[in-house]
């Protein structure tokens, strides 16, 4: 069998109070991806989220030990997405792989991923499958990726998990995506590359606490929402459309009491104003609609998303365009 090339590889882990279970997690951590160390090289980048206990010394405690492992150590609680972003930042390697610091994605995965990778996949992608979740973050979680998938203009994995590989081209593709308000999830999915999913049973925590509160889940979700989807802003636009046909269907209404000869039986003034009341709202309704179709715009220009990803180029192109291209 051919020599498997010797890759570069990033594990990064994003960490905030953690403490009880970091010595543990990176335990387990290195005992899985001791078969892959032997043929790769692999580091680890510990992001430190601003953890408010005694995680920061923990993980140099583990730093000393093992000279594999960096640290990120933001300067406050940044949140999960961003605490993935500094550490995809500082990634150098040929593959990146992203997974939380809790235990409850399998480390044991690693492997597999890195072989896919070497098939020949730019993004592994894993899904949980008959997770012992609570059912309500279960349904939650559900409903959220069956209304993204209507709403939204992006595919996204249900039930995808932010433990994932990358390979360098979607690495930089990543990078050049610099918007504030960020759901690497759909991110990921914008950016396309070969991908292939792999399900993964979901452990239960090495302790501590899920930092993710109904509040956090929500705002996660309002985020993935909005900035993957300008369906809301397209609401008022069809309430205005709604109205206007109201006024139309008024207009009809009115009309058949004058042709049935019983117009004796509207109320004095009754039409006009009804109509006046549905066009004014079908008006303003509108214009407010058409104002956030411009938002719309603004937001997508804003965000200087690349215009298009270039996997590869075939054929003899003499001078072929940079791998990423961006709208500036
Ligand atoms: N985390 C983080 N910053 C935060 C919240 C969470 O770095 O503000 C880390 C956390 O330490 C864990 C991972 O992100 O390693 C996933 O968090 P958690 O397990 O609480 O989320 P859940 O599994 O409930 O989605
Ligand atoms: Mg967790």
């Amino acid at each position: 069998m051919a020599q498997a090339r010797r890759l570069a590889i990033d594990i990064v882990v994003p960490l905030y109070n953690e403490e009880s279970i970091v010595a543990e997690f990176h335990r387990q951590l290195t005992d899985a991806i001791a078969p892959l160390r032997r043929e790769h090289d692999v580091r680890i980048c510990y992001v430190n989220d601003g953890s408010l206990d005694h995680t920061g010394a923990e993980l140099l405690k583990l730093a000393t030990d093992d000279p594999g492992v960096t640290i990120l150590e933001l300067s406050r609680n940044f949140g999960h997405q961003a605490a993935l972003t500094a550490g995809l930042d500082c990634a150098r390697g040929d593959v990146v792989i992203t997974m939380d610091g809790d235990g409850q994605h399998p480390p044991e995965l690693i492997g597999e991923m890195v072989t896919l990778h070497l098939a020949g996949y730019d993004v592994v992608l894993t899904q949980r499958v008959a997770a012992d979740l609570p059912r309500f973050k279960r349904w939650t979680s559900a409903a959220f990726y069956r209304l993204l998938g209507s709403i939204g203009n992006t595919r996204i994995t249900a039930a995808s998990a932010d433990y994932r590989l990358l390979a360098r081209p979607v690495l930089e593709a990543l990078r050049q995506m610099r918007e504030y308000h960020r759901f690497l999830r759909g991110m990921v999915a914008w950016a396309g590359y070969r991908t292939v999913v792999l399900p993964y049973a979901e452990r239960a925590r090495l302790g501590g606490t899920a930092k993710y509160s109904l509040g956090g889940m929500a705002r996660l979700g309002a985020e993935a929402t909005f900035s993957f989807s300008l369906v809301p802003l397209k609401i008022a636009l069809v309430i205005g459309v709604g109205f206007l046909v109201l006024a139309a269907a008024e207009v009809v209404y009115v009309m058949s009491f004058f042709f049935t000869g019983r117009q004796h039986l509207l109320a004095p003034g009754w039409s006009s104003l009804m109509f006046m009341l549905l066009i004014v709202g079908a008006a303003l309704m509108i214009s407010v609609g058409l104002v956030g179709i411009y938002v719309g715009y603004i937001f997508q220009e804003v965000k200087h998303r690349p215009v298009y990803l270039i996997r590869t180029v075939h054929g003899n192109a003499d001078d072929p365009p940079a791998r990423t291209e961006t709208t500036q």
